[in-house]
């Protein structure tokens, strides 16, 4: 079995197994409907997978085996234990992923394109694929970029972007963990109702609890949120420009980076 044939069975798996969970101990309630997001959100997810194989090939993985042969890269250069490495570039590689979210929030162009992911009226595993095209390419230059002056090995890409791709499912699902479990995972990785928080209405919220896989780095650097405004399952999730499930159509979405500019600045 070859390694996108595991990362795809990985990625169904997990998906199917929140689903379910959604399913059993939802903690938010829907406003939205659900069949008519997957429809949309699946949609999304793979023209972003056509668009990132045709720009890109497997260019991720593709760059770290170049500048290993090579030997460009810091941990190429430093050559430590192969163990090591693994460890420091995955925690590197979500440091990095940190402060691009971070960018996408305070850049008001980027803000037009990562709006469509905030616009999501509920939040669901499904939510996890909700991104803009432009965003995803953009994203992907910029790990590029991170590799090249990293110099991870292959293997820790893959594990790296494995293991994104299953936390996004995780912390966008709408699973009421049990409050303890929730307090205790916390602690390292970004749990649901953590990553619910930043999905909030309310702007404050919105620009807190960053975090993609670690919940360290939101501690560190000070945006870290341990509660909302409003108790978990009555928190207002989405955007205030866009209320209506009718704006959030397949193609407004797409459109959306447009429309929001106009919105913005005009005003
Ligand atoms: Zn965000
Ligand atoms: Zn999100």
């Amino acid at each position: 079995m070859d390694v996108n044939t595991i990362r795809l069975l990985v990625f169904v798996s997990v998906f199917m197994m929140m689903l379910v969970l959604e399913s059993l101990i939802p903690r938010h309630s829907t406003v939205d409907s659900k069949p008519r997001r997957l429809g949309i959100h699946l949609g999304l997810s793979g023209l972003n997978t056509l668009l990132l194989k045709l720009v890109f090939g497997a260019a991720a993985v593709g760059a770290a085996t170049t500048i290993e042969i090579k030997g460009w890269g810091l941990l190429n250069v430093l050559d430590w234990n192969n163990v090591v490495e693994l460890f420091l570039a995955v925690v590197f590689l979500d440091l990095a992923i940190y402060f691009q979210h971070v960018i996408v929030h305070k850049v008001p162009l980027f803000w037009r394109f990562h709006v469509v992911h905030h616009s999501d009226l509920d939040l669901d595993v499904s939510s996890g694929l909700r991104f803009h095209p432009v965003e995803i390419l953009a994203s992907m230059f910029y790990k590029i970029g991170i590799i090249f002056l990293l110099g991870p090995a292959p293997i820790a890409v893959l594990v790296f972007e494995a293991v994104l791709n299953g936390m996004a499912l995780f912390s966008h699902s709408n699973i009421a963990l049990p409050m303890k479990v929730d307090h205790f995972f916390k602690k390292l990785i970004v749990t649901p109702d953590m990553h619910r928080i930043h999905h909030s209405v309310e702007v404050s919220e919105t620009n807190s609890n960053y975090g993609f896989n670690l919940s360290i780095w939101d501690r560190v650097l000070g945006t870290y949120k341990e509660k909302a405004l409003k108790a978990q399952p009555e928190i207002t999730i989405g955007i205030d420009a866009f209320r209506s499930p009718n704006e959030l159509t397949f193609y407004k979405l797409l459109m959306m980076p447009k429309k929001y500019g106009k919105l913005t600045y005009v005003t």
